[in-house]
């Protein structure tokens, strides 16, 4: 399988009147054509600062990539310009939010605010437009797309309106899906359709999916990779079946002992004692230290390298590391 974006050694700082926060620290992952990859972690892990970097949604100031590249279809992201960005935001690259009714204009139909981002970024008809917008409806699963297209958001309910973003972010038909946590802002059997219709999408269309979420019940349902990012690390990566039946952090194994409690909400579902670190003095050695059962001496001291323990899983922790284990045996 091909790669379609390579972030590499991505480091991301805001300035704030206490100081500089470090809010991604070094962030390297390949995404497949074809593939959905989960990012999991807490809120302020940097999952969400880090598709929006990929994004070009970093405001800077107060922003900074210091470091690092993305790498899209040749190009390094984070050198483009707005106008160059703008030629890939929504064409190349949608991204959809939690919630629905902000990502929509109460003031305009749906077919205008559908054929709206066609008609900007294509050289398309108004009829063509037109077409394509009942094709997308079609796809989302909105019942009757011609009626429907002359009717306003507030006349849709909150699944259908998800629906209706997810067609316009799809309109121009990107390689590259990116989701923050999209179906948040939704009832339980909602999520659900809506999570399916994921699945749905990237079957008949092929779109690459980046799917930001606390929810390990989703993860489960709609991953085919999961990275798992913890105070601005991404600390362990791998197939699902990897991180579900083997995971090798002992963050990601708090994780998961919360699994069957799928009804509590993102704070409820820490596990483990204590909290993250503190991201405006980020600690250079293992950020997880103060919080793991197994914290060496050398884990105060350096930060772990990336151990590869198979062609798709690896991890950031010293109990995995060889020299760490050689100094045992
Ligand atoms: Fe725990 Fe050390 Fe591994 Fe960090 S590197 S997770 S402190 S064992
Ligand atoms: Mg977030």
């Amino acid at each position: 399988t091909n790669k379609m974006l390579q972030v590499n050694d991505l480091h991301v700082a805001f300035s704030t009147y206490g100081g500089e926060v470090q809010a991604v620290r070094g962030v390297t992952f390949d995404l497949y054509e074809g593939e959905t990859l989960a990012i999991v972690g807490e809120s302020g892990c940097g999952k969400s600062v880090t598709v929006n970097a990929i994004m070009g949604l970093i405001p800077q100031p107060p922003g900074r990539i210091s470091n690092g590249r993305v790498e899209f279809k040749g190009k390094n992201l984070t050198k483009l310009n707005k106008k160059e960005l703008r030629k890939i935001q929504g064409v190349d690259i949608s991204m959809i939010f939690q919630d629905p009714m902000t990502a929509l204009n109460p003031t305009l139909t749906i077919g205008e605010q559908l054929m709206e981002g066609l008609r900007t970024h294509k050289k398309i008809s108004k009829s063509g437009a037109k077409e394509k917008a009942i094709e997308m409806l079609n796809l989302v699963g909105i019942p009757n797309p011609e009626e429907r297209l002359k009717q306003y958001p507030h006349q849709f309910s909150g699944g259908m309106r998800q629906r209706i973003v997810i067609a316009i972010a799809l309109i121009c038909e990107p390689e590259l899906l990116i989701a923050d946590e999209p179906t948040t802002a939704l009832d339980v059997t909602i999520q659900a359709q809506i999570l399916e219709l994921f699945d749905e999408i990237q079957e008949k269309t092929g779109v690459s999916i980046i799917l930001i979420t606390h929810d390990l019940g989703v993860v489960a349902k709609i991953a085919d990779r999961i990275a798992v990012m913890y105070a601005g690390k991404l600390i362990e990566i791998g197939t699902k079946r990897e991180i579900f039946y083997s995971p090798q952090h002992p963050y990601t194994r708090g994780l998961l002992n919360s699994v069957p409690r799928l009804d509590l909400k993102e704070e409820e579902l820490l596990p483990i004692e204590g909290t993250p670190p503190d991201l405006f003095a980020p600690p250079v050695a293992c950020p997880f230290t103060a919080r793991c059962p197994f914290a060496m001496d050398v884990c105060e001291r350096v930060y772990p390298g990336t151990t590869n323990l198979s062609e798709n899983h690896a991890v950031d922790c010293w109990l995995q590391d060889e020299r760490a284990k050689a100094a045992f045996a």
